[in-house]
């Protein structure tokens, strides 16, 4: 697959393949933008069926970071990485210093921290061989570890938000949610909710976390393929990418969509269905930026957690701007998030060239 003439490339300013003989490691780092600050995003571990779908992968998950990072207001351009293998096939520490090892090779441009398939402990070993790393595992009294639950705190203060501005409800007490996936981020973002009195239906492909999930809170499962038709005010969605599509917003009752997934629209054009449905669509990238926004303070040195909250409890109004927006233009949420980050892009990019 040529890079310049995939569909996902957007004028990403470097695409590095990395090729490690000694442990086998196959690597590709996409660099988006650097127009706001060094790429950061994280290093997805996939098993990846060729190299083609890997590098339309990362070309569309860096894009993603410059847009989430221009939105969260941090002075992060956007990056991704992308490891071909299997993370649940035992795990070699030499081949994340060898991936360490590439990023360091990129002397700052691109930051890494953890993604889908890779751990606090997999940024450990990448962290012998370079600083341009965040997302370790956290020391008593420092800012960073796991970022899924400051992710969670994100999309639950984003969620109430939406849940204000659409049902016009102040509180959570009796709202119906419907959580796609209780993992790293769904397993918190329940408990937050739950703390608040919300009605919850939950649904995993893990029995362990629906068990500890339904224990914990009082959520009631269902099957997997059933949680998208639930009856409920708001779906959840944090488990997969392209979950809303043609065929599931048939289905769908909730009348918001918050949730932490990356990449929630299959196509624009499904943003669009949602809109003309009435549907308040919270933008991923921004109700999501939870993670990153800790990750970003790691990396700073920030020492309070009180700092990271803070930034964090910015989320609900950025949304609720794109919410009003929306609502006086008669426009898609994503769209206007889209326009917002692009816009924010093209100014420090302009900048840096005059
Ligand atoms: P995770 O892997 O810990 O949890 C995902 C959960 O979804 C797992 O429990 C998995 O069993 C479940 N799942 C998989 N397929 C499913 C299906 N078909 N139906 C229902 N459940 C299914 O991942 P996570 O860290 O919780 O992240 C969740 C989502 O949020 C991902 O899309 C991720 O990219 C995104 N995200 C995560 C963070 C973060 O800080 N971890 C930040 C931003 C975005």
């Amino acid at each position: 697959m040529s890079v310049f003439e995939s569909p996902e490339f957007d004028g990403h300013e470097d695409v590095i393949f990395h090729h490690d003989p000694g442990t086998g490691l196959r690597a590709i780092v996409a660099i988006h933008s650097t127009a706001l600050g060094p790429a950061a995003g994280g290093c997805r571990m996939w098993p990846y069926a060729s190299s083609g779908e890997a590098v339309t992968d990362v070309l569309r998950l860096a894009r993603g970071m410059s847009y989430k990072n221009a939105l969260a207001g941090l002075a992060f351009g956007g990056g991704k990485a992308v490891i071909m293998a299997d993370p649940k096939r035992p795990k070699s520490p030499e081949l994340f210093e060898a991936y360490g090892r590439c990023v360091d090779s990129l002397g700052g441009r691109y930051i890494t921290a953890e993604d889908v398939g890779t751990t606090t402990a997999d940024m450990e070993c990448v962290a012998r061989q370079t600083r341009y790393v965040s997302g370790l595992a956290r020391h008593a009294g420092d800012v960073g570890g796991d970022p899924g639950p400051k992710t969670a705190l994100g999309v639950f203060l984003g969620l109430k938000a939406a849940a204000k501005f659409r049902l016009g409800r102040a509180d959570l007490a009796g709202v119906g949610v419907a959580l796609q996936g209780v993992g790293g981020v769904g397993y918190h973002l329940a408990r937050l909710l739950a703390a608040e009195g919300a009605r919850l239906v939950i649904a995993d492909v893990r029995a362990a976390a629906i068990e500890r999930v339904a224990d914990e809170t009082g959520a009631i499962p269902v099957a997997i393929d059933r949680i998208i038709a639930q009856d409920v005010d708001i779906f959840a969605p944090c488990a997969l990418g392209a979950i809303l599509n043609a065929q599931s917003l048939a289905q769908l009752k909730a009348k918001v969509i918050a949730g932490a997934a990356n990449n929630q629209l299959a196509t624009d054009r499904d943003g669009v269905a949602l809109h003309a449905a009435g549907v308040l669509y919270a933008p991923d990238y921004v109700i999501n930026a939870g993670g990153i926004i800790n990750v970003y303070h790691e990396y700073h040195g920030t020492s309070s957690e009180a700092q990271v909250s803070a930034a964090i409890a910015l989320i609900p109004g950025r949304l609720t701007e794109i919410f009003e927006r929306s609502r006086r233009e008669n426009r898609p949420t994503n769209q206007i998030a889209d326009e917002l980050a692009r816009a924010r892009i093209g100014l420090a990019q302009r900048r840096l060239v005059a």
